[in-house]
């Protein structure tokens, strides 16, 4: 058994078995074969090792034609590995006698392999591991072959484990039978992990390099309250998180009674509980857990995962889709925030240094009219079928909002030329999630019908650290006091406007923070949609005076770690346990 930690990113427990995702996509498909395969799979073996030993030949005989044989030998290496008898006779035995999958036999004798050389205080010799490692991916490869399945084409539940997620492989993946993911890399305010909350399933990510401790098929548990990984756990440590499954559960069905009731603070001030989707299907979620409405859709995922640009119509069912079910709640849209690490399959560019400060967003919208048109037509017409709501991502400066108005107003105009129905006081609002949007929002506040504050941005771009990047990722943090007075400067502005103002970034989706929101004078926020029970238990259990001394209390501290423990202690106060813990 061995524990390992990373970055909690979405809470639950979930146990299986692994799909191991190196950075080639491999996964081992399955375990064990049928007794009466094993002659079949030994020799599939025994072809992938001569496949293999081909390749290397013709490897070395390319090097060494271009660079002498001094390269070459590097080859020679390799292919005394690949042929080393005891390896090979290690991996025969594994099949033949305990049924394993080659693929499976493979992994796990030459990690292990790899795993001695690495713990070698001779550094040359503990660099054998990575050529170990070479062999491995080299063999796996011949031995999936066509066979090699993408993750989008799951056919039994499986808990991910892979170097990188992107946010459109996440999305790829099959909720059916994804229980859980694991990364190694990736910070707390990836999308990756948003798409995890999507999902509903728990995450961990930022693990640091340890796929060389797992082998597909592995007995794993993810604990993504905690933010803990654990290998091959033995009995107790299994029975323990099979009890938290429970209690996990339990605890799901004693929130259950909150959906029709509405989130009123003790005091009688009701607030608005939206819920954020990133596809059509979660405004079930929403639905599910009684959300006022939605108040982020994060459309660029209609982008991600395929290849092409959605037309107008594919945006148009999509957005229907959601509109309709909602009924009369109102719905937020966003008009697509593509880039940085959100990249469309046919849009990667790979010639941006610091691609979150580059061509990203409504950026990337006024750069690509045609495409921002199509979908802008496809949010008026679906304006006409229900509450829609339209929202500009990532607006810096005053005259971004101009333009990308302008062009609504152009699109508007087309539409009513071609006498297409559509909502002409259709809300326009937009993310406050730039330090500069804060710094000037008094000048955008007349131009708007609403905003709402995207803080997982907000505190990436105002404390200068990337979301995403594990390396800095303690750094990354919604508690910080310096988001605190933007936050608070936001709402203040919003109230002097008297335009309504809600946070639909991360933060607001943890009771930690609920107190302090509503205390800076919040009264709408968006969460994903299976915190929305938590949050509304929170709100029901204090009034606005309590909120009111948290926030001014927050609002004077120096550092995120006395805010953290402020919030969690009042957290405490306000709410019996065990569940403010
Ligand atoms: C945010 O930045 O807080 C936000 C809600 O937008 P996204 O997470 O999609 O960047
Ligand atoms: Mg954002």
């Amino acid at each position: 058994m061995q524990k390992l930690q990373g970055i909690p990113v979405s809470p639950g427990v979930a146990i299986g078995e692994a799909l191991v995702m190196g950075s080639e996509g491999f996964r081992i498909p399955r375990r064990f074969v049928e007794r009466d395969a094993v002659e079949a799979e030994l020799e599939r073996f025994e072809k992938a090792v001569q496949a293999s030993k081909e390749e290397i030949l013709r490897n070395r005989e390319q090097v060494r034609e271009k660079l002498g044989d001094e390269y070459a030998a590097i080859f020679d290496a390799h292919l005394q590995m690949l042929l080393d008898r005891r390896l090979h006779d290690e991996v025969v035995e594994m099949i033949r006698d305990r049924h394993y999958s080659p693929e499976y036999a493979v992994s796990r004798v030459l990690r292990r392999y790899a795993k001695v050389f690495e713990s070698l205080e001779n550094s040359h010799l503990a660099e054998r591991a990575n050529d170990i490692v070479d062999i491995e991916r080299r063999l796996l490869r011949n031995l999936l072959g066509r066979r090699r399945e993408e993750i989008g084409q799951l056919t039994s539940p499986v808990l991910v484990l892979a170097h990188n997620l992107t946010p459109s492989e996440t999305a790829a993946l099959d909720p059916r039978f994804v229980r859980g993911f694991v990364t190694e890399v990736g910070g707390a305010g990836s999308h990756t992990a948003i798409v995890a909350g999507a999902l509903e399933i728990p995450a961990v990510v930022g693990m640091g390099p340890f796929l060389r401790e797992v082998s597909g098929g592995d007995l794993v548990i993810i604990d993504g309250d905690r933010g803990e990984v654990i290998l091959q756990p033995d009995e107790a440590t299994l029975e323990h998180y099979q009890r938290a499954v429970e209690a996990n559960r339990s605890l799901a069905e004693q929130l259950a009674h909150l959906r029709d009731v509405s989130a009123e603070t003790a005091d009688g001030v009701r607030i608005e509980l939206f819920g954020n989707i990133e596809f059509p299907h979660e405004v079930q979620h929403c639905l599910d857990r009684g959300a006022d409405g939605v108040g982020l859709y994060r459309t660029e995922f209609l982008y991600m995962g395929t290849e092409g640009e959605p037309d107008e119509q594919v945006h148009f069912e999509a957005y229907r889709r959601v509109v309709e079910a909602m009924g009369d709640r109102p719905v937020v849209i966003r008009t697509f925030d593509l880039g940085a690490d959100k990249v469309a399959t046919s849009w990667r560019r790979e010639d941006e240094r610091n691609p979150f400060l580059g061509l990203r967003s409504i950026r990337m919208a006024l750069r690509n009219l045609e495409l921002f048109r199509t979908q802008l037509r496809a949010i008026l017409r679906v304006s006409a079928l229900g509450n829609v709501r339209i929202m500009f991502p990532l607006i810096s400066t005053v005259i971004e909002l101009r333009q990308a108005k302008m062009v609504l107003a152009d699109v508007m105009e087309d539409l009513e030329e071609s006498h297409i129905d559509f909502d002409r006081q259709i809300p326009v609002g937009m993310m406050v999630e730039v330090p500069s949007a804060v710094m000037m929002i008094d000048h955008f506040m007349p131009e708007l019908d609403f905003v709402s504050v995207g803080t997982n941005d907000l505190v990436q771009y105002t404390l200068a650290v990337d979301r995403d990047n594990k390396e800095v990722a303690s750094l990354y943090n919604a508690a910080d006091p310096a988001v605190l007075k933007l936050i608070d400067m936001a709402v203040q502005s919003a109230r002097r406007f008297k335009k309504p103002i809600n946070v639909c970034g991360q933060m607001s989706s943890s009771t930690m923070f609920t107190m302090l929101l509503l205390g800076l004078g919040l009264r709408s926020l968006s969460v994903i949609p299976a915190a929305i029970p938590e949050i509304k238990r929170v709100c029901r259990s204090v009034s606005i005076p309590q909120c009111e001394e948290v926030a001014a209390r927050a609002l004077t501290l120096e550092n995120a770690r006395d805010v953290e423990t402020l919030l969690k202690e009042e957290l405490k106060k306000a709410l019996p346990e065990p569940e403010a813990a």
